[in-house]
Formats: C-alpha cells, structure tokens, sequence
C-alpha cells in the first residue's frame, strides 16, 4: 500500500501502529489530529475542533482514507478500489416505483454506513430497524418524469446487493425536532443474519452469493451518552466497547480509561 507519509492515512496508520505498541491504556493522537486539520479541516472547511457528528466524521474520515490508500491498476490509480472501500462499502440498489405509471427505475448507489430507522414499536430489535430499512417506503415531493405523468405517487425500496466485509449500522436516534430517542434496541454480538434482506433471484450477486459473507458477528459499538440531560442531540460524549478477539472479551474506551466489561453490559446499552 502506498501513501505519502504526512497525509491523513500516513498519520492514522501509523497512530494504529503506536497503539500497537504501548503499553498504557491511553494516546494523545496529536499529529493525526494536525494533518487531519491541514488536509480535510482547513481545505474541506470541517472544524476539528468543534464536537462532531460521530458519522459525519466517519464518512469525511473514510473519505479522505481512501482518497488516499487509491489502489493502482496497471499503474493508473483507480478511483473505485482502497481497502476502504473493499472493507467497508456496500452496494445498494436504488428502486423508484411511480404507483400511477408503473415506471420503474432502477439505480445502484454505495455507502459505507447503512442508516437504520427506528421502528416505532415497544420492543425494537436490530433486524426489525433492517427490515425498515428495506421496506418499501413513499417518496415524498417529487414528481415522476414520464411525459404526461408527473404523479407524486412515488415509492422507493432499497436493496442490497453487496454487503461489505465488515458492515457499520447506524441507528437513526434523532428526531426531525432536534431531540433522541433513547429507546433499548435489541442486538445480536453473533451472527446477525443479513440473508433474507439479499435477494435471492438477482444474477448480480447469485455467483458471489455464496463466497459473499451473509452473517455478521459483533465487534464495535460507538455510543453517544446524553450529557445535557434533555435527550439532545448536539451535546453529549461519545465513548465506545470494542471486541479483542485474541482474549474473547469485550473493553469498554472512555477517554483515558480503558476497561475490561462484561458483554451484557455491551447489549443492554441504550
Ligand atoms: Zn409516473
């Protein structure tokens, strides 16, 4: 992999590095911060030093990343393939349904965080937000295109066509009002099935069905805890609990303090 070594991914591969090796709980990511300043904040008008949207700052950071760890083809950069993208980007397919014609459009878009809606149920489980995700939902103010339609009954239903090898949900806390819903939203640490959202019949993905990873284990959770006490969404902190594989256990990281916790700590979380 070739990158410069002042840019952000120099300074982030080598801030991972770092804690690779030290062996105390917290590091000052200074220089990553600086280039990262110089780079994205000053050029892309993103203040660094302004608390931000945990991912907003993931897109801009992904951005940057791949931009880049771009990968080389016969000597010409390709604009499509990083380890960003191969690791983290899935394909959805974007389908328009005008209720009043039938036309039917069909496009594909990727992202790398896939937004889940909260359902407004009691009892909220992860897949549940996925099957709204994927459900069929109305388009609101715009029109069709086809000549003599023009109709606004509109609807749009995504599917997804390839999922990445390590896929990050976001669920969709805040409201349009500005405030969160704090609501407890069941979660799997293994095996989320993503299979039934895949369709089945679509040639695209039928011959990579099968090497394509359809069950997803556990291994992050980025929390935002209200600190205003009013469920706002502009102020809080984030901290987050991340799997170690090599000692089975989940660790919470808070600022400075890093600690060992019990999983049921990790689901019950709101
Ligand atoms: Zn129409």
């Amino acid at each position: 992999m070739k990158y410069e070594k002042e840019s952000v991914a120099g300074e982030f591969i080598k801030m991972l590095k770092k804690l690779n090796e030290i062996n105390q709980p917290a590091f000052t990511p200074s220089s990553f911060k600086d280039a990262f300043k110089k780079h994205v904040g000053i050029q892309k008008n993103f203040n660094v030093d302004d608390q931000q949207d945990s991912q907003e700052f993931l897109t801009v950071l992904f951005n940057e990343l791949h931009n880049d760890l771009k990968m080389e083809n016969d000597g010409i950069l390709s604009e499509e393939r990083s380890i960003i993208k191969d690791t983290f980007e899935m394909t959805v397919r974007q389908k328009i349904l005008c209720r009043s014609c039938l036309n039917e459009n069909d496009s594909r878009k990727t992202e790398y965080i896939l937004l889940a809606p909260l359902p407004a149920e009691d009892d909220i489980s992860l897949a549940n937000c996925l099957k709204k995700y994927f459900e069929e939902q109305p388009l609101d103010n715009t029109n069709c295109a086809v000549d003599g339609c023009g109709s606004q009954s509109r609807t749009i239903i995504l599917e997804p066509l390839e999922l990445p090898p390590v896929m990050i949900i976001q669920l969709m806390r805040f409201c349009n009002d500005g405030t969160k819903n704090n609501c407890h939203v069941n979660f799997p640490t293994r095996g989320l099935k993503m299979n039934k959202f895949l369709d089945d019949d679509d040639e695209d993905h039928q011959q990579d069905s099968m090497e394509q990873q359809e069950e997803f284990d556990l291994v992050g959770v980025i929390v935002h805890e209200d600190t205003s006490g009013q469920q706002l969404l502009k102020v809080g902190h984030y901290f987050s609990y991340i799997f170690h594989s090599d000692t089975n256990s989940w660790y919470e990281f808070n600022d400075s303090i890093v600690k060992k916790i019990d999983e049921t700590i990790v689901t019950k979380k709101r």
